[in-house]
């Protein structure tokens, strides 16, 4: 056995056997192609929800489950994105590896700065993140951060390996930003222009790029649409001649819809992550589809 354990270390050594790629698991699609990216073929990457589901309602399936039971490294996007089922399954996959602050948990907000933090107002008008707004990850620059992070965890997961994730890192980031300086310059034209969202999840993207948020379709997050809020939505898109629309493929297309033929306004449907759409094949490919819908609409 001992000498059997040392040819299997020489041969391993030699590189004949490699070791088995570490398992992660993401809560979202975006987080799944950022691991993809840093990790190669040193891991393998399994996402827990789907491009056109809504993040913050995935059901916790026994299926899931199992994934993360399985996982070396559970990655989520945090600020209570997945706060309705993330933990569930992490408790429930019983796997030590992975539970809330051990060495295989990462929460990627914590490489990113929050905005909308709620004020004392806001809190007590109800469903308000308290760490701040969750889509962070629709801003390019804060991927970039992401990346950072993930390349660290998996290093300190798989030590042997760390040359491999500071170079693929590396060469993603430079990748990304680059599509950053091409994003921008496209959408140089059209900065100022003002939007309604369905959810709250284009404030990092607006930041970024010099959108200006008039209001959302829901009247608070993750409630559906009311004629009353509707309707007053009208008169503000009327008054400061909102030319968008921006929605995602989870949501209900009819007030959007209706939303358009009262103002005249465009409805652009938006990948905020890979597979929301099937052009939008990663990341990067999610973003080139956004920037184009987007100067489609206003006829740039
Ligand atoms: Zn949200």
């Amino acid at each position: 056995m001992k000498k059997f354990s040392l040819f299997m270390g020489l041969l391993f050594a030699a590189g004949f056997v490699s070791a088995a790629p570490l398992r992660v698991v993401t809560t979202t699609p975006d987080l799944a192609d950022l691991a993809r990216q840093v990790g190669g073929d040193k891991v393998k990457v399994d996402c827990l929800s789907r491009g056109n589901q809504d993040p913050h309602f995935v059901e916790a399936k026994p299926s899931l489950i199992i994934k993360v039971r399985d996982a070396d490294l559970f990655v989520q996007t945090g600020l209570e994105l997945e706060i309705g089922w993330a933990p569930v399954l992490i408790q429930a996959s019983r796997n030590a590896k992975v539970q809330f602050g051990a060495d295989g948990f990462l929460d990627a907000a914590s490489y990113i700065t929050p905005l909308d933090m709620p004020t004392a107002v806001s809190r007590s008008e109800g469903d308000v993140h308290p760490g701040g707004n969750p889509h962070y990850l629709a801003d390019p620059h804060n991927a970039l951060s992401v990346v950072k992070g993930l390349e660290k965890k998996m290093s300190q997961l798989d030590p042997s390996n760390a040359a491999v994730y500071a170079k693929n890192a590396d060469g993603y980031s430079r990748r990304l930003t680059a599509k950053i300086s091409e994003w921008e310059s496209r959408l140089a034209p059209v900065k100022g222009v003002s939007f309604v969202s369905y959810h709250k999840n284009l404030v990092y993207f607006a930041a970024h790029f010099g959108f200006v948020k008039v209001g959302e379709i829901e009247p608070k997050p993750g409630i559906p649409p009311t004629a009353k809020h509707t309707d007053k939505l009208i008169s503000l898109m009327k008054e400061r001649q909102v030319p968008l629309i921006l929605t995602m493929p989870h949501y209900d297309s009819r007030t959007p819809l209706s939303l358009a033929k009262a103002t005249g306004a465009k409805v652009v449907v938006m990948a905020l992550v890979p597979d929301a759409v099937p052009e939008a094949t990663d990341y990067i490919a999610a973003i080139d589809y956004n920037v184009a819908g987007i100067l489609n609409a206003l006829g740039k």
